[in-house]
């Protein structure tokens, strides 16, 4: 088991792997998350949400014939409300994202589905009073060293071994057991990251998300702000309009 570190006690802190993430990037921004404050919702960030619904379909009831059928329905089941937010509001406004969609779908369905067991596994725990870790696992998929948890990338594979890292700690903590590897592969591109993880590293993470909690209870509980460091993240940050580290980092990044 990973030990969590000791925080001071408050208010509940529910902390997702978006939330570590951007804890990690620039602490103010996920102060803002923390107090409420989203970017607004993207076309590309719905299309991946949707091509994630169809490849959790792909893995648990085998190949999808009808694609567009299949947009539709889970469409319907839930991101509906979804497509106005990302401006769709005609259905040959929805064109585009189905090419996309077709398009991510055909490289999907080539890779391997052997030893899956699950897709979409909620992940939870509560190491410390108050302190909700969770997220959602895409994929779970049975070894020969244990189970490989794995998430898919629908644009470039990025930077993602914090990600799998902090779904490997909610994995532990929950099953007391160590997965035994986290991997994340991009649909879009091929590339793919394949790390074993061990109680070093979960135990830095533990270290982390105890910090972020800190930082909730006192820093921010008292309505105070946490440094800025700007980066290609800053785009999408609700804070960027009135931050000049982040509109500095914008330009940089548009050079
Ligand atoms: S715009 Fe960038 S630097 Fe400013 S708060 Fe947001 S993420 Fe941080």
């Amino acid at each position: 088991v990973i030990p969590f570190p000791e925080v001071p006690p408050g208010e509940a802190v529910r902390i997702s792997a978006t939330m570590y993430l951007t804890f990690r990037q620039c602490p103010e921004q996920a102060r803002a998350r923390y107090q409420g404050q989203y970017p607004p919702d993207s076309k590309p960030s719905f299309v991946g949400a949707l091509a994630h619904r169809l490849f959790a379909r792909h893995l648990s009831a085998g190949p999808i014939e009808d694609l567009g059928q299949a947009i539709r329905e889970e469409i319907g089941s839930g991101l509906n409300a979804r497509l106005g937010a990302v401006g769709i509001h005609r259905p040959s406004q929805l064109e585009e994202a189905v090419g996309r969609l077709r398009a991510l779908y055909d490289r999907f369905r080539r890779f391997p589905g052997d030893g899956f067991i699950a897709a979409e596994v909620p992940v939870e725990a509560e190491p410390r009073e108050g302190v909700l870790l969770m997220g959602k696992v895409d994929a779970v998929f049975s070894e020969e060293k244990g189970v490989l948890l794995r998430d898919w990338k629908t644009g470039p594979l990025g930077d993602p071994l914090h990600q799998l890292l902090f779904y490997a700690l909610v994995w532990t903590l929950q099953r007391r057991e160590l997965p035994g590897a986290v991997e994340a592969v991009s649909v879009q591109t091929g590339e793919r990251l394949r790390h074993l993880p061990t109680t070093r590293d979960l135990s830095r993470v533990a270290g982390d998300l105890a910090e972020l909690v800190r930082t909730a209870r006192t820093e921010w509980a008292t309505g105070g702000e946490s440094e800025r460091w700007g980066g290609p993240w800053c785009r999408y940050c609700p804070l960027l309009e009135d931050c000049k580290e982040g509109r500095a980092a914008v330009a940089v990044n548009q050079l």
